[in-house]
């Protein structure tokens, strides 16, 4: 007979190092601090559900391109002429895609599978197949509230990822002080190597999957990076499909067009936010926005409207890195000029590089552009030890999330540089989806300026209440009360931002007590 042991799994001395255990070792760190109660710990340690599901779709036909040397072989192939050229799709892969009937009723010459557009171009073509997608939510916890969270579409996700991103938003929701925990989610995809209708029946299959799991008042989705309103329209549009009450259902998601229920204000929240908070921090200072200096990783939803925002305040943006390149001015790059650029839709890749007012450098150089604010507002763990090294700035403000890895934060506290956490600085987003959620409840319509001011308050409150925590500052002000937060000593500011988040979090289950 086999021994006992051998049906047993031994755990593993020494825990694997993962991304999610590297973004938790702050939170055992305020836990450790603040002495947070063992078995709120345990509850926090982990997510509360992990989802993993799979998405199928059938895609469309696709024209791929040939090198030039390949194209040889068809030198004498004439060109197919086609009638209706908006039933071609360009994607930012150089592929096309067809559409309704792209070819119908044209004068179509295809020699083994290839075709010559009207451009010159060879393509092959590759008929439509039926491809798998793995989708993934992650609710971590719904102590002070509904799951909340962002559906992020992008090729480099998992489970790992997604549980970081959860947790993450449950700390961010309660120092924003808005009554929800923390979800997120997404699919495994590119979004830009599918076309539009693909997109959309992928997006319906998700939400069609995930219905079971999501709810107003239960885990409430809004977009991140790779989706936008266009995505959350038709989640809601799946989910209240048939419903009686649809009209009671439309706070499913957030981010969505003003139009149909989103909220003024809510698509720049987060941009908005991160300036909000770096004017706080040069306030504290008896300074203003003007003439400072800034580079920003990222032009994308957070990015460009930080950077529009930064520019409109009288700050002057030198240098942007995004995936596809990266651009430096030292006069200042014009920012509305890049806006319009990059929104052009003939820049498929809606992307700053060949921007024609500012020069090309390597995404390393990018780095040591010397500015007074650093904003990362692309993708996690960008910052490295190494990086942290060579960075030229005076304060970091975190618009993406956990662009800081734990090594480059021991860094940049070494060389003295300043920090707002992205769990306080990039909070905008759902501050401006909770104002969202509560509107569509209450079936109400607010401005822009009210929900501006609702969030310039609710970010600065907090963000002071952090400062104080971090200096150790126990005061009441008008606008703020940081006596129950502080710790009795000086910390960094991620350290003093958790530890916000912690004390109100652990006050739910102190109180509450647990269900059983
Ligand atoms: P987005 O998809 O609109 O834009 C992402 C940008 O990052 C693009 O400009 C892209 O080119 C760039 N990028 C991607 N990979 C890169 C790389 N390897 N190097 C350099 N640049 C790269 O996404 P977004 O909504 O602006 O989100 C950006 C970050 O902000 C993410 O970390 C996201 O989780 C976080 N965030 C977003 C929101 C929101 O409301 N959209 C809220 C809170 C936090």
């Amino acid at each position: 007979m086999a021994e006992p042991q051998n049906f047993m799994r031994v755990p593993d001395p020494t825990p694997k190092r993962t991304l999610y255990t590297d973004a938790m070792e702050i939170f055992h760190r305020a836990a450790d601090t603040i002495g947070l109660a063992p078995r709120v710990r345990l509850e926090l340690e982990e997510p509360d559900y992990e989802h993993i599901f799979y998405v199928t779709a059938k895609l469309k036909d696709r024209l791929r391109p040939l090198s030039p040397e390949a194209a040889r072989s068809f030198g004498d192939l004439p060109a197919t002429q086609v009638r209706d050229p908006n039933g071609l799709e360009r994607l930012a892969d150089g592929q096309i895609l067809l559409n309704g009937k792209a070819l119908l009723g044209s004068d179509v010459n295809i020699r083994r599978g290839h075709l010559r557009l009207p451009d010159g171009g060879v393509y092959q073509l590759i008929p439509g197949e039926s491809q798998r997608f793995k989708a993934y939510r992650v609710q971590h916890n719904q102590a002070r509230g509904p799951y909340k969270g962002g559906i992020r579409y992008h090729r480099e996700v998992s489970l790992d990822l997604f549980k970081a991103l959860a947790a993450e938003m449950t700390w961010k929701t309660a120092i924003a002080e808005v009554p929800f925990g923390g979800g997120k989610g997404g699919i495994q995809i590119d979004p830009r190597q599918y076309g539009k209708e693909e997109l959309e029946a992928i997006t319906l299959r998700f939400m069609y999957k995930l219905k079971r799991l999501i709810g107003p008042n239960i885990d409430i989705p809004a977009p991140d990076v790779g989706t936008n309103g266009e995505i959350m329209a038709l989640m809601m549009r799946q989910y209240l499909d048939g419903e009686n009450e649809r009209h009671v259902g439309r706070a499913i998601v957030t981010g969505k067009d003003v139009r149909i229920g989103g909220s003024e204000g809510r698509v720049k929240a987060t941009g908005q936010g991160v300036i909000y908070c770096v004017e706080d921090y040069y306030a504290d200072r008896g300074e203003t926005l003007k003439g400072k200096t800034f580079i920003v990783q990222g032009f994308g939803n957070v990015g460009s409207y930080a950077a529009e925002i930064f520019a409109g305040l009288g700050g002057r943006l030198l240098a942007v890195n995004d995936y596809d390149g990266t651009i430096y001015n030292p006069d200042g790059i014009d920012v509305p000029a890049l806006l319009a650029y990059v929104a052009d839709p003939k820049n498929l890749k809606r992307s700053v590089a060949g921007f024609p007012g500012a020069q090309k450098i390597d995404k390393k150089d990018f780095w040591e552009v010397q500015a007074e604010v650093l904003i990362p507002a692309a993708l996690g763990g960008e910052i490295t030890g190494e990086i942290a090294e060579k960075v030229r700035c005076k304060l970091i403000a975190e618009g993406a999330n956990g662009p800081t890895t734990p090594e480059a934060d021991r860094v940049l506290l070494k060389r003295g540089i300043d920090l707002i956490p992205d769990i306080i600085a990039n909070a905008g987003g759902v501050t401006v989806s909770y104002y969202e959620w509560i509107q569509n409840k209450r079936m109400e319509s607010w401005t822009e300026a009210e929900v501006n001011a609702k969030l310039e308050h609710a970010l600065k409150r907090n963000y002071r209440i952090i400062r104080d925590i971090s200096r150790n500052n126990p005061r009441k002000t008008e606008m703020h009360d940081s006596r129950p937060f502080c710790v009795g000593k000086q910390v960094e500011p991620r350290l003093a931002a958790m530890i916000l988040a912690l004390k109100r979090i652990e006050a739910h289950y102190i109180i509450e007590g647990f269900s059983q």
